[in-house]
């Protein structure tokens, strides 16, 4: 297996190259991380098992108690990814995300508590702290005596990150913070605070500072009343004049920006980890209420329409599971590349997420409809995962772009070259690009790109995932052409190809996590694992497809106008009475 893949799966991916190296086989966890994480579903089952009724009186409350957040505390669960030097737990990405998979189907509110605050609270220390600031402050973090929160949304900067407002300007040594930011995870829990300011004036010179509670200047607001996760803490943090060292800057001065956006690339996982859970838990309910509900003299699970809710909340699991371990997997191996497939793993499983526990509610019926049942909570409580951490809308731009700026580039080369060739044919042909080469073999059959490392009984999946791949190349050089540097302004578009690519990653980690199970366990044992391919495989072909001949082939200058007429008149105009 390569050790450090130079490019990520699907940015070679869309530049026609299947790099087989980076998803075969499928991670697995270490032996000692798996022996550590059975020690904690037990002892969350002996801690969290039987408190139903407590965590319903804190979501109606819309606060964790302060003695909860005390046994969060002393059961360790400030410490999962701070390393073992600085007193933490020292968890990989997949122990964490598995962590708090376990942790979820508990209460979403308290897993989004630990999750804040190791996911964005405490990251960017983990990933840029000095070792004076990571001994400063790790200690107490893992203890939970201090907890953190990522400052970056502001009431006019919310998916324009670029846009914050919150100034810091620098006297002497220090830096004079003053700003607003707005639902903030922890917010009134946290003593610990990475905040994001500009700091020259200009939009998007940005840095990243380390401010705590203590410091004069800093106010947070009441809690927010929320729709979901309700009893997790998000309010206001207020920046009055806040005198914060030069030793609390977190990366370099103007370089924030990034650290902003690799803190959030590398938490992901656990937001993932979140969302496979909940739909583990959703499926555990459904399955049981369809036994026990019976209608017209049968239990519900015998007809087919709740047969197949339930058979494609399973796909979904597998598949949303199998992305977001792949992920961890690629990020555990030390892979710097990974920021699209974690966009990709965030946008699956919150959707996946969304569906599942809708299916759940519909085969609960009334009572899924009832606050007795924990079916409309676990709908109010998934509904965040598709807007925090980056809008689902916001990072399938992202997805899209990246892999269109990549083949961009590599067109103009191949226009450049094109002129040699015009010029040299000989010498213009030898320096042709992998990329243009590659798509010589498309047009010529030549230069098929292949995958070779699935199991043999899997060759139909990989021959769909192979062509579908095809089409991916194609269709990201026909988008390109067809709309050029206009495409930034093409979002129909760049939505087409953002879900061909999340289809495509997804379809890749099944494929890998399936072959793993054959090699593991043998057929027979594999056999339902096998079933679900069959089905994910099914349903990506049918979409990929669709997606590739919506490219020509579109309403979309429809949909745009009804929208904009819409706008104008800020109302639907044909009531028929
Ligand atoms: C419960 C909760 C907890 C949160 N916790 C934190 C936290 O701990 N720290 C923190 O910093 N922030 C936090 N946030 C803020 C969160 O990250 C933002 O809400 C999110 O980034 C979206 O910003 P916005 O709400 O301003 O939406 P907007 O940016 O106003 O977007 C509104 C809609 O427009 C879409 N949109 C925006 N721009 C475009 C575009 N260019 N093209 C197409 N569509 C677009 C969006 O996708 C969305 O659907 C939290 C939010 C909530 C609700």
């Amino acid at each position: 297996m390569t050790e450090k893949p130079e490019i990520s799966f699907m940015r070679s991916l869309c530049l026609g190259e299947i790099i087989e190296d980076i998803v075969f086989p499928f991670p697995k966890m270490k032996d000692e991380e798996k022996a550590t994480l059975a020690q904690l579903r037990d002892s969350f089952a002996t801690w969290l098992k039987g408190r139903d009724a407590d965590f319903r009186k804190w979501d109606v409350a819309g606060e964790l108690p302060p003695e909860f957040i005390q046994e969060m505390r002393e059961f360790g669960l400030f410490s999962l990814v701070i390393p073992e030097a600085y007193g933490g737990l020292g968890f990989s990405s997949t122990a964490y995300s598995r962590t708090l998979q376990e942790l979820v189907q508990y209460d979403p509110s308290v897993t989004i508590t630990a999750g804040a605050h190791s996911s964005i609270g405490m990251r960017g220390l983990l990933l840029y702290g000095t070792e004076a600031q990571k001994q400063r402050f790790f200690p107490k973090l893992a203890t939970g005596e201090i907890i953190a929160a990522f400052c970056l949304t502001e009431p006019g900067a919310g998916s324009d990150a670029a846009a914050i407002k919150t100034h810091a300007e620098k006297q002497g040594d220090d830096w004079i913070l003053n700003g607003e930011k707005i639902w903030i995870t922890n917010g009134g829990i946290a003593d610990f605070f990475t905040v994001f300011a500009r700091t020259d004036g200009k939009q998007g010179h940005v840095t990243a500072f380390i401010v705590t509670r203590d410091m004069p200047g800093v106010t947070t607001s009441p809690h927010e009343d929320k729709m979901g996760i309700r009893a997790s803490s998000t309010t206001s943090v207020r920046f009055d004049n806040v005198k914060v060292g030069k030793d609390n800057i977190l990366g370099e001065v103007g370089k924030g920006f990034k650290v902003a956006m690799r803190i959030l690339n590398s938490g992901r996982t656990g937001l993932g980890g979140g969302c496979v859970g909940m739909m583990k838990k959703a499926i555990g309910l459904a399955t049981k209420q369809a036994k026990e509900r019976r209608q017209f003299g049968r239990p519900i699970a015998d007809y087919g329409l709740i047969k197949q809710k339930i058979g494609h909340m399973v796909v979904e699991c597998y598949a949303s599971e199998s992305v977001v371990n792949m992920v961890a997997g690629i990020i555990d191996r030390g892979s710097e590349d990974y920021a699209v497939e974690a966009a990709i793993s965030k946008v699956f499983s919150s959707e996946a997420l969304w569906r599942t526990s809708d299916e759940a509610l519909q085969i609960a019926g009334g009572v899924g409809y009832m606050r007795e049942y924990p079916y409309e909570r676990m709908m109010r409580d998934s509904r965040i995962n598709r807007i925090f951490e980056g809008t689902n809308e916001i990072l399938r731009l992202f997805i899209a772009l990246t892999a269109m700026n990549d083949v961009g580039h590599q067109l103009k080369e191949m226009a450049k070259v094109l002129g040699n060739v015009l010029v040299d044919p000989i010498k213009g042909f030898g320096v042709l690009s992998d990329y243009a080469k590659r798509r010589v073999g498309y047009a010529t059959g030549y230069g098929r790109t292949e995958m070779t490392k699935p199991h043999a009984d899997l060759k139909a999946f990989t021959n769909v995932f192979e062509e579908c791949t095809r089409n991916l190349a194609a269709a990201v050089d026909r988008i390109l052409r067809k709309h050029g540097k206009e495409i930034v302004e093409k979002q129909f578009a760049t939505r087409r190809l953002a879900d061909i690519m999340i289809d495509l990653f997804a379809l890749a980690c099944v494929i890998s996590r399936v072959s793993g199970a054959i090699e593991e366990k043998g057929q027979e044992a594999a056999a339902k694992e096998v079933e679900i391919l069959e089905v994910f495989c099914g349903q990506v072909a049918r979409r990929v497809r669709g997606n590739f001949g919506k490219i020509d082939d579109n309403d979309d200058e429809l949909i745009k106008s009804l929208a904009d007429h819409a706008c104008a008149e800020e109302r639907f105009v044909w009531d028929n009475l």
